[in-house]
């Protein structure tokens, strides 16, 4: 990591960085028996805020993939919420920033199973800017790994040993020269990509794998969703989609909070639509900018500023 944080929140309590650490007996290392979340800071430098972009989403989804590992945390998404903006005031973090929550199972011990462990949660936060070198145009191919499947792994959640999976799908691509991969269900439709979920757009309607089909349930899927229907006036279907549906769409972009919006131009060297930045993408993508950034008021409630926070009224 370049430029290590501060501080971390570890074992109930904002530590040091460098005293938040665990044993190598700790299960979540062995078995993978871990749930994370991913979440951005966007730095609004006319306001002199941080905002964190829709955190009480990002926190429920998170203790849904705990429950799904049988944790018994007893936090509520509102007080990871409160834990995360003392956090990021105690880095004092002023920039674009990733923040990552674990809940990993933090037992010492040697056996596979879910119960009987002891739960730990742990965040921390760093300076963060693209995540892709090429948001505007990514050449990606189809993986020849398959999508975690419901029934082997939950694919809904972010359970960290799932991203093996991810790991595998974009070293690949990486190593045969691509810049993502985009992988299929075993259904043998398009799934989503490495770590984002994927839209085409056909026609003027844009179109996005549904949440049963082996996806994981992006906030930021959920988010350009919204935005495309409220504010572009497109119609979102959502459907299973066809690998030689990418041969004649459109326009085509994957989608989260790493990603951001990120256009996909290229697939398997035949170009999309015109091997360019689509426009809807291109408006889809600025509109997102301004509305993370705190520069749309009606999205406000998606935000929450870390430095001046809003009072609650006097009762
Ligand atoms: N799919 C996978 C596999 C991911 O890792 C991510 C990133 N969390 C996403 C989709 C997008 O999710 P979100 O918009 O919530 O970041």
């Amino acid at each position: 990591m370049a430029g290590l944080p501060k501080y971390a929140f570890f074992e109930g309590k904002i530590v040091p960085f460098s005293e938040a650490n665990v044993s190598i007996a700790t299960h979540a290392l062995h078995y993978g028996t871990g749930a994370f979340g991913g979440l951005r800071g966007y730095w609004n430098a006319d306001k002199e805020e941080l905002y964190i972009f829709r955190p009480i989403d990002h926190f429920t989804r998170l203790l849904g993939s705990s429950k799904m590992l049988r944790m018994n945390l007893t936090y509520t998404p509102a007080q990871l919420v409160d834990i995360l903006t003392e956090l990021l005031r105690t880095e004092d973090m002023r920039q674009d920033c990733y923040i990552r929550p674990l809940i990993y199972k933090s037992t010492p011990t040697i056996g596979v199973r879910l119960h009987d462990l002891e739960d730990q949660l742990a965040m921390f936060a760093l300076p963060f800017g693209q995540y892709l070198e090429k948001e505007e145009g990514l050449h990606v191919t189809i993986s020849s790994w398959r999508r975690i499947d419901d029934n082997a792994i939950p694919a809904r959640g972010k359970i960290t040993g799932a991203y093996i999976n991810s790991a595998l799908i974009v070293s690949d691509a990486k190593a045969a020269g691509f810049d993502d991969a985009l992988v299929l269900n075993e259904d043998g439709h398009i799934a989503e990509a490495a770590a984002a979920n994927f839209f085409i757009v056909r026609d003027g309607v844009a179109i996005t794998p549904p949440i049963t089909a082996n996806i994981l349930e992006g906030i930021t899927r959920r988010t350009v969703i919204q935005l495309l229907r409220e504010e572009l006036n497109v119609q979102v279907v959502e459907r299973n989609i066809d690998r030689t549906e990418l041969y004649i769409c459109d326009e085509a972009f994957s989608c989260g909070t790493g990603y951001q919006v990120a256009a996909v131009t290229r697939v398997d060297y035949r170009n999309i639509g015109n091997g360019v930045m689509g426009p809807l993408t291109s408006r889809l993508r600025d509109l997102y900018f301004d509305v993370v950034r705190g520069r749309k008021p009606r999205y406000a409630s998606w935000l929450v500023p870390v430095h001046h926070p809003v009072q609650e009224p006097i009762h």
